[in-house]
């Protein structure tokens, strides 16, 4: 069986908030100030997690990633990781910050994980506690080592850059990249951050982002998927190491998108700036069947948004953030 919407968008990708807890309070992310958490009932168990998994992968998701906030600070993850494995799902990977990561990698590989995203926002200590409002540095560092040690290598570093704080850090992650084999990602920053600093000026284009680096290591184009978010290069001079370039505003993916969202309090969403979400918990904790609960999935799925508008004049960021719906 397959989810397609009314553009013909085949949807493939699921991407599963396991929690809104987090360890980090990184600026383009989460506000300074004490955060509301859900209650722990109001998020979904491992067990309904797993059911609807289990319900998307027969409509057809093949790929999973496990996000939050931090999936790592929820007890459970690796059984989880297990379970999506047992379901069937084909390609399965985590985001995480990275904080956890060393001391939990071979429990996740030997729980099914596959593929890792790691947060890595500064290569500068200093900077990297302005960001993170947290002292993690060297932690997120052994577990990028550990992982990288391991058959979840190579790694992807994911950066936010804003300027201001680290847009002057792009040849220093690209030479990390080649320094040390891994995939170097540059997002851009979107407008959902919780304390909606958001400007067009404090973001980074991804155009500036390959200029920079090609001046100093040319780049050659690597191909790539047409639903996959970023555009990839590898370094013509043959150095180990990749460049990817997330270009989610100044050069929208929309049209190929294969993703839905669930958040850790079980709403789908079928694009990150939805203004709505769907809600999955009620019909889960109402004894609904699984027929029900897919016909309210193909439903929702028919109605994904054509595209996120964030160029458009009038654009409004939706209520939720990133916090809450998961990267
Ligand atoms: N805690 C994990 C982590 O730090 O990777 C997973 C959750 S985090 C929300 C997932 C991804 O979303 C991270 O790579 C983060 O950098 C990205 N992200 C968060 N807020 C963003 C924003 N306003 N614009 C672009 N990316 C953002």
């Amino acid at each position: 069986m397959s989810l397609f919407d009314k553009f013909g968008r085949q949807i493939t990708d699921l991407r599963i908030s396991v929690t809104d807890r987090c360890n980090f309070r990184c600026v383009y992310c989460r506000s300074a100030d004490p955060e509301n958490y859900r209650e722990h009932d109001q998020i979904l168990s491992w067990g309904e997690l797993e059911r609807l998994a289990r319900i998307l992968v027969g409509l057809g998701i093949r790929k999973v990633r496990i996000t939050g906030g931090e999936p790592l600070v929820r007890d459970g993850v690796e059984k989880f990781v297990s379970s999506l494995k047992g379901i069937g799902v084909q390609d399965l990977s985590m985001t995480t910050n990275g904080h956890l990561l060393a001391e939990r990698c071979e429990r996740l590989i030997a729980a099914g994980l596959r593929r890792i995203n790691i947060s890595l926002d500064s290569l500068d200590p200093i900077k990297f506690e302005k960001i993170t409002r947290t002292r993690s540095y060297d932690a997120v560092m052994r577990g990028i080592d550990a992982a990288q040690a391991t058959r979840l290598a190579p790694v992807k570093i994911n950066a936010v850059l804003v300027r201001g704080f680290n847009e002057n850090e792009v040849e220093a992650f690209a030479a990390f990249a080649r320094e040390r084999g891994v995939i170097m990602r540059f997002i851009e920053f979107m407008p959902l951050d919780a304390d909606r600093h958001w400007s067009r000026e404090l973001m980074v284009p991804a155009a500036e982002v390959h200029q920079r680096i090609h001046a100093q290591w040319p780049l050659e184009q690597i191909p790539h998927d047409k639903s996959e978010t970023a555009r990839k290069y590898r370094f013509a001079d043959g150095a180990p190491g990749e460049i990817g370039l997330i270009a989610p505003v100044t050069q929208a993916f929309c049209g190929h998108c294969s993703r839905i969202r669930l958040t850790a309090d079980g709403k789908l969403r079928t694009c990150l700036f939805s203004k709505e979400d769907r809600d999955l918990r009620a019909l889960l904790r109402s004894s609904a069947s699984d027929q029900e609960i897919e016909d309210l999935v193909r439903a929702v799925v028919n109605e994904k948004e054509e595209g996120h508008r964030i160029n458009e004049p009038g654009f409004v960021p939706p209520s939720r953030t990133m916090v809450f719906i998961g990267g």
